[in-house]
């Protein structure tokens, strides 16, 4: 394990995990690590080479050739296919659509539960990592375990303000991911015992990232 702090930021989609990870991270001069992102970029890759969604063991075979690389840094995050970055590419609506089915099959996240717990262990300024599984599955000793929620409407209304796009539909397609996530058989999004809830339906950005460095500071 590094010797810096290990921060687990867990909880459902359009929670307000990427900004407000990233946020602690740069305050706390540590790495940052978006594991949806490694989902998202085995789902782009996976649509690229026309895998069938349905079948689990093309997809697990997919993700076995797949050369990933990814940015801790909390500045400049980013995530790359062989040499394409995708980063752009992953936050479109048919990558959102998939990641879930991807998601769910269990070689998948073997595989890359291995790699963010190796970046994890060389991140020697302590590190941020944010998901669904991390304070349960992936690093289940870190430091401070942090489960951000918020009503599902907040959460949609937030996801259409930054998208440009209808509540309701964005709803919709939230309510899918969620069910989803929250039901599947291999680790399925649920918060970890030792988590902290921090519910943000009724708080400013700022006011949740304040909060979360005030409970670090009680850690260090
Ligand atoms: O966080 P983000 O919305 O980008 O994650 C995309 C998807 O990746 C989630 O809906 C979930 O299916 C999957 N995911 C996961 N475990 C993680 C991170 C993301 O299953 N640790």
């Amino acid at each position: 394990m590094s010797a810096g702090l290990v921060i687990a930021i867990d909880g459902p989609s359009s929670s307000g995990k990427s900004t407000v990870s990233r946020a602690i991270a740069q305050d706390l001069g540590c790495a940052y690590l978006d594991t949806g992102a490694m989902y998202r970029a085995i789902t782009w890759f996976a649509l690229e080479n026309n895998v069938e969604l349905t079948d689990p063991e093309q997809i697990a075979a997919c993700a076995a050739v797949i050369e990933l690389r990814e940015s801790t840094s909390a500045d400049e995050p980013g995530i790359w296919v062989g040499d394409a970055d995708v980063s752009a590419e992953i936050r479109g609506p048919e990558v959102t659509a998939a990641v879930s089915k991807v998601a769910a099959v269990p070689q998948v996240r073997a595989m890359l539960v291995e790699r963010q717990r190796a970046i994890a262990a060389k991140s020697d300024n302590g590190i941020v990592v944010e998901g669904r599984d991390i304070g349960n599955v992936v690093l289940p000793e870190a430091d401070l375990k942090i489960f951000l929620t918020a009503d599902q409407e907040a959460r949609a209304l937030r996801r259409a303000l930054e998208l440009g796009q209808d509540p309701t539909e964005i709803e919709q397609s939230l309510a899918t991911r969620d069910k989803a996530d929250s039901t599947r058989v291999a680790s399925p999004l649920v918060m970890a015992d030792d988590a902290i809830e921090v519910d943000t339906t009724h708080l400013e950005l700022h006011e949740v990232i304040t909060h979360i460095l005030d409970l670090v500071r009680t850690r260090s």
